[in-house]
């Protein structure tokens, strides 16, 4: 009997742009697609961290490319290093972003421009670039937004940031409709609550860190390798009839 060793999962060859892939999230998203096969080009404000060297020992290339995302002038250079580093690009990850924690009485205009500028409006421009790139050089593209639980719920305290990520699902939406005849998938992942910095705060206060796990059914924070498998599905041609979709990866916390 013969056996298909067809891997729909299989990412061998191709080139992922993963922005933010120093830490937390974006560097387990990093890690999981070269495990898959990627190449990856890491934009990184600063130091790439562990990255490299995780991505090299899972037999991978990995170029570095140090831009920073609060302004959009940042996107050709991105798009160019990776064209030019790896003759291609197949996916990209718009994983960097941050947030900004007040009350909405008082929430200044820096910390409104500064997180929609990084979680929203770069999200736009290089998903703009790369779905220019993977039209020119047709077979499709894969984009995958990181989106939020607060892409579907209000929060407290973060109004920047829930406008930007509710900004992201709806995005992740209107950019699949226009790009899915391109066979360009648009997709999202919205992680539930994850140990990174970007919750250390949460996580450092007894109170709402036990209020939060107490309503996670997994009983459990999230952790970046919790992303690795639907981040290599988005990727790759396992979801090649998946468009516009905000994929949840929360322990259960959106079905209490
Ligand atoms: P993190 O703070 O460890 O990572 C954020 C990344 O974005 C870092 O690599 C940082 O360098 C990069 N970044 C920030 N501003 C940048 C800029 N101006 N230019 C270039 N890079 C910049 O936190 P994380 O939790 O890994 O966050 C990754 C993504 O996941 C973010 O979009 C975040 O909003 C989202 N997210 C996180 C959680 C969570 O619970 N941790 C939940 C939902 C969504």
């Amino acid at each position: 009997m013969a056996f298909s060793t067809f891997n729909p999962f299989d990412l061998s060859g191709k080139v992922a742009i993963v922005t933010g892939s120093n830490t937390g999230l974006g560097a387990g998203m990093a890690l999981a697609l070269a495990q898959a096969g990627c190449d990856i080009v890491g934009v990184c404000r600063a130091d790439p961290g562990e990255t490299p060297a995780r991505v090299e020992a899972a037999g991978r290339r990995f170029v570095e490319v140090r831009a920073d995302l609060s302004s959009v002038a940042a996107v050709d250079d991105i798009l160019g290093a990776a064209v030019e580093a790896c003759g291609r690009l197949d996916i990209l990850v718009n994983n960097a972003g941050i947030i900004r924690r007040d009350d909405a009485l008082t929430f200044g205009e820096d910390d409104w421009d500064a997180v929609m500028d990084v979680n929203l409006k770069s999200v736009f421009f290089l998903a703009q670039a790369a779905a220019r790139r993977f039209v020119a050089q047709g077979g499709g593209g894969k984009i995958i937004n990181i989106a939020s639980m607060l892409s579907f719920q209000g929060g407290i305290r973060v109004a920047s940031y829930t406008a930007s990520k509710s900004g992201v699902l709806g995005l992740t939406r209107l950019l699949a409709n226009e790009w899915a005849a391109h066979g360009v998938n648009v997709n999202a992942i919205a992680p539930g609550y994850m140990a990174t910095a970007n919750t250390a705060a949460l996580r450092d206060d007894a109170q709402r860190n036990g209020e939060i796990l107490s309503r996670i059914p997994a009983g459990r924070w999230g952790a970046p390798d919790d992303l690795a498998g639907p981040v290599v599905f988005l990727a790759s041609a396992a979801s090649d009839y998946v468009h516009g979709h905000t994929l949840a990866v929360d322990g259960g916390w959106l079905a209490r």
